[in-house]
């Protein structure tokens, strides 16, 4: 596991991250809490954090309470508070600010171990229930669930670097006649292979609704988003998806709406779907650019379902 170690002393750091090398475990020491808090907001691979109860900057358990503040798309984190006093009161002041368990300083080897070994389950238990509940189990794309959370995420970061952020939503073009034409499992391995190319593009795309998917680009300017979402088109139009009696081809419409600052994501997403339904309407396997106005705000859930059930 990763390990966040915070310790205002660097000879403790080092003692600690020593014992964790023995277990496998990979350490890295900060002296203070708002390293540790920088630290969890850009590195989404920390499983846990160990901190003292003394902190220069705040205290143990402020710290504790603020990393439970992390955002809904960053992975489980488990924390043990660790203090040199040991009491009742002081394990369930850190057990309520927070914290999952609780270890003396210096820690006991062997305890120490087993309650990693204890926090290990606790995670990859915690990471396969986040998989459950976040990846497209057809295609293993990220879900509608996950696309919004990553949206609200890169929006929030549009919005505080000023920066540029295009959203993509498109649709298969007469999937019904697939699944018709060539029944269910034809149309699944379709879905397949359309997950395949979004997920070999290296953009950030996700199953959103039956055959709707959404794209979200960021940091890049709109003209490059829409060549990106115009490569996406014409790799779908070009590639071939093996079922097991045929070889069928599909086309996608996509509407394409660029993040307007302080707009909700409910009038984004409300955007792009009329500029993909105009994609439609306009004859199909095409891309199309939505207006600039913004719509009042709404129920981003209701927008982004419209035409199509949920996965
Ligand atoms: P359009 O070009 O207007 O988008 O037409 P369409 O036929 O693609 O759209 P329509 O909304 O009429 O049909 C969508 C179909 O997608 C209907 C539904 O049965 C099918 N579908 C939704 N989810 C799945 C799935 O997980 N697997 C399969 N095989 N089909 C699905
Ligand atoms: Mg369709
Ligand atoms: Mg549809």
């Amino acid at each position: 596991m990763r390990i966040l170690i915070a310790d205002p002393s660097r000879t403790t750091q080092r003692v600690l991250a020593i014992i964790l090398s023995e277990a496998c475990h990979e350490a890295v020491g900060v002296l203070c809490g708002s390293d540790v808090l920088g630290a969890l907001a850009t590195d989404d691979s920390i499983d846990v954090l160990i901190t003292s109860f003394e902190l220069p900057d705040m205290t143990g358990l402020d710290l504790c309470r603020e990393a439970r503040r992390s955002p809904g798309d960053r992975s489980p984190l488990y924390i043990f508070a660790m203090s040199a006093s040991v009491s009742d009161a002081r394990i369930a002041e850190a057990l309520d600010s927070g914290a999952d368990d609780f270890i003396g300083k210096p820690p006991s080897r062997v305890e120490f171990f087993a309650r990693l070994r204890a926090a290990q389950r606790v995670i990859l238990a915690q990471n396969e229930l986040v998989r459950l509940a976040t990846v497209d189990l057809l295609t293993d794309l990220p879900n509608r669930r996950a696309f919004f959370l990553r949206a609200g995420s890169l929006i929030r970061h549009a919005d505080d670097e000023r920066s540029e952020l295009a959203l993509v939503l498109f649709d298969i073009d007469h999937f019904k006649s697939i699944n018709d034409r060539f029944g269910h499992d034809a149309g699944d391995a379709v879905l397949r292979g359309i997950g395949e190319i979004v997920g070999g593009s290296g953009l950030r795309g996700a199953r959103i609704g039956g055959e709707e998917f959404g794209v979200l680009i960021a940091d890049v300017g709109f003209d490059h988003a829409m060549q990106r979402a115009e490569t996406l088109r014409s790799a779908v139009q070009a590639a071939s998806f093996s079922t097991i009696s045929n070889e069928l081809s599909v086309t996608i419409s996509l509407g394409i709406a660029r993040y307007r600052h302080g707009e909700s994501l409910g009038s984004l997403m409300k955007r792009a779907d009329v500029a993909l339904y105009a994609a439609k309407s306009g004859g199909r396997n095409r891309l199309l650019a939505a207006s600039e106005e913004m719509h009042p705000p709404t129920d981003s859930m209701a927008v982004a379902g419209a035409g199509t059930a949920p996965a």
